[in-house]
């Protein structure tokens, strides 16, 4: 379960289409394959995410950068000429995927609900980290540790990076350290943001509320860049130009990843033994994990048992 699907359920953000079921990050096994396909056959261990369909011909496209095609079909929410014309997410026992848009997953199958989260926190985490080439000799932070965050901090730290962990919750000072950062500040200390002054290289923003973004841009060396994933459902409000045209610092956005680099991500995390943090909930608990999640009560990922669909 996303911040996204509660964003999308409530009409938080514009254009939600009645009936929704949310759900983008998608782990299972292949039951049946149509004639043509190459890639996945029957009893596979497959993963399906943020994306379902695009145009397959535009530059993105060709880029494998699906993710930026204007024709992008969203796992849920997007465009189809199937009932009810629009897609249906993962809260659901099956769902039906064009082989392109489907998934290896390497992960030992006893870690399958743990690798469900990559599909949607881990790649939108990796895709940045990756192309703001963050490595070691890099201080990075990591804001807001929910499901990306918690995945930001891992990912980064797998990277090499000196990882900071910016939460507003103290009670997560202890486990962000347990996920791999290397330091922790409580932003609401204004002492311990201080010390971090004009120091890192990147920033990684996943939080999902307004907030005051100057006080992460004023963390910022010269030329260093942050970076949002986080897409509160109103805008922020800052940041003041001074904040940018000092020491020369960028603003920036990032949008899942497209389906090579989201291969890619999984075969990294296979390889570097990365999984999510989760807590698994049945079907009839899906509104009270919401509130949870709201609540920033979740380390660090809700995984829904798409079995007890059935009961
Ligand atoms: P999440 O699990 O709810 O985590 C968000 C975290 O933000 C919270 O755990 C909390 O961390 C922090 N936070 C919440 N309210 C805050 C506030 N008022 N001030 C400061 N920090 C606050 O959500 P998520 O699933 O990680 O998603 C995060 C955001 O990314 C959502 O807006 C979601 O829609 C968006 N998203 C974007 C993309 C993309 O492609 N760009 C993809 C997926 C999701 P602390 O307790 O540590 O402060
Ligand atoms: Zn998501
Ligand atoms: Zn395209």
């Amino acid at each position: 379960m996303c911040h996204s699907d509660i964003h999308q359920v409530r009409a938080e953000w514009a254009g939600t289409l009645y009936p929704c079921v949310p759900g983008h990050e998608i782990v299972g096994r292949v039951s049946a394959v149509g004639a043509h396909v190459t890639s996945h056959k029957v009893g596979d261990l497959v993963g399906v995410g943020c994306i379902v369909d695009s145009c397959r011909r535009c530059d993105d496209c060709s880029d494998g950068l699906e993710n930026y095609c204007d024709h992008m079909v969203g796992t849920y929410n997007g465009p189809t000429p199937d009932a009810p014309g629009h897609t249906l997410g993962g809260y659901s026992q099956q769902i039906v995927v064009h082989e392109r848009y489907v998934l290896r997953i390497s992960h030992p199958e006893e870690q399958l609900a743990a690798v469900a989260p990559l599909l949607c926190a881990g790649i939108t985490t990796y895709s940045p980290l990756k192309h703001w080439n963050v490595g070691p000799g890099h201080k990075v932070g990591v804001v807001g540790i929910g499901g990306l965050g918690h995945m930001g901090i891992k990912l980064a730290a797998a990277m090499g990076a000196h990882v900071v962990a910016f939460t507003t919750s103290e009670s997560k000072r202890e486990a962000a350290k347990a996920l791999g950062a290397h330091e922790v500040v409580v932003s609401r200390n204004a002492d311990e943001m201080a010390a971090h002054a004009k120091s890192l290289d990147f920033v990684l923003n996943t939080v999902a509320m307004p907030h005051d973004l100057d006080a992460f841009l004023a963390l910022l060396k010269r030329d260093g860049t942050m970076t949002l994933v986080g897409a509160p459902a109103t805008p922020h409000p800052s940041p003041e130009v001074f904040s940018l045209i000092m020491k020369r610092r960028s603003l920036a956005g990032s949008m899942i990843g497209g389906i090579p680099e989201t291969q890619e991500m999984l075969d990294f995390c296979a390889e570097h033994g990365i999984v999510a943090d989760i807590e698994m909930i049945r079907a009839d608990e899906i509104n009270e994990a919401y509130e949870r999640m709201l609540k920033g009560e979740v380390k660090y990922r809700f995984v829904i048992d798409t079995a007890s669909l059935a009961a």
